[in-house]
């Protein structure tokens, strides 16, 4: 970081600054300039995250260089991360989709979803057995029965699941039946959840906060990787603007910056992110167009009488359309579905 001190200081308000940086076990090089001294801090800032110098005396101002996250930041790892499971590499020339209904709502219900999506070329089921729900009134989900419902689905299609946990008190049970964990928008700032996630190796699929910010976002993948858990996917799904059209904004600059700023690979929820069904095939199609690695769609064979989010769920016919269309897409930038 670059230190820039107040004008006319003592050296020996300048040593002081000085021996301030290098209690932090970093370096201080010194520039001396007509007006200004500035000084240099060489080694990891990070280590002085909470102790900015900002208000130490004599300093009038730091710019930091290194990002505040480092692990998932592409300067530490150029190349991409490509995550294996269950025989798939997610992050690599293959764009993964994800499918299947919000909430587990009975063994058929999910069947109903995951044959005809198995048919059409998804390769994970998406359901959910815990669901974060706005109303306590809301269903919550069956809990482990939805879970039982999940590993019945896999037995008959061969689709690996992915499904969100809430609590880190369900991580065991959650953990005996999913292949990917689903950390959702709510809990993207429930740290205790993630550094738990972050002792695991089961890979984990973290969603936007409703309303964060990039860096936000990337600090919250940084708390699982620090834990030695480096399987994250990032997962845009909307945030919160002025706009009443669509349930959420779907930022699709995200994708890009994302690419940018992490190794990670980036899906995108073109459901969530809109809460239309009619909207979620262009969004699912601009997603892939901007770099996305995969996408999570909410599928339901009766959306009319989903128990949630059945407004932005497309039924299978619907999904089956959009497969083939993100097959030209994929294939247009040089990727295959
Ligand atoms: C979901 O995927 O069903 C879900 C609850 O998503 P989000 O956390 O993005 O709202
Ligand atoms: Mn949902």
């Amino acid at each position: 970081m670059i230190v820039v001190l107040k004008p006319g200081l003592t050296q020996d308000e300048v040593q002081k600054v000085v021996e301030r940086i290098e209690s932090f076990g970093l370096k201080a090089h010194i520039s001396e300039g007509t007006e200004r001294t500035i000084i240099g801090a060489i080694g990891d800032e990070r280590l002085m995250a909470d102790q900015t110098l900002e208000s130490f005396p004599g300093v009038e101002k730091v710019l930091p260089i290194l990002k505040p996250y480092k692990l998932v930041s592409r300067e530490f790892q150029r190349t991409d991360t490509i995550i294996k499971v269950n025989g798939h590499k997610i992050g690599g020339k293959k764009i993964h989709v994800m499918a299947g209904p919000c909430s587990v709502e009975s063994r058929d219900q999910v069947l109903a979803s995951a044959v005809p999506v198995k048919e059409a070329g998804a390769t994970f089921l998406r359901g959910g057995a815990f669901k974060p729900r706005t109303s306590p009134y809301s269903f919550q989900g069956l809990g482990e029965e939805g879970l039982n419902y999940l590993a019945h689905a896999r037995e008959v299609t061969g689709l690996p699941i992915i499904t969100e946990v809430l609590d880190p008190r369900d991580l065991e049970i959650v953990c005996r039946f999913t292949d990917i964990l689903q950390i959702g928008a709510r809990n993207m700032q429930n740290f205790k959840l993630l550094t738990e996630v972050g002792k695991l190796n089961k890979p984990v699929l973290l969603k936007r906060g409703l309303s964060a910010t990039i860096q936000e976002f990337l600090l919250s993948a940084e708390y699982i990787a620090s834990e030695g858990n480096r399987n994250i996917i990032l997962c845009e799904r909307g945030i919160r603007t002025y706009e009443t059209e669509t349930r959420n904004t779907l930022d699709i600059s995200a994708v890009p910056v994302l690419k940018q700023l992490t190794h990670l690979p980036i899906f995108v929820d073109p459901s969530h992110g809109t809460g239309r069904w009619d909207l979620v095939a262009p969004m699912a199609l601009a997603g892939v167009a901007a770099g996305a690695d995969g996408l999570l769609i909410e599928v339901h064979s009766h959306p009319e009488v989903a128990l949630s989010d059945g407004p932005q769920s497309l039924k299978p016919q619907k999904f089956a359309a959009l497969m083939k269309e993100l097959k030209r897409v994929a294939e247009a930038i040089g990727r295959q579905v």
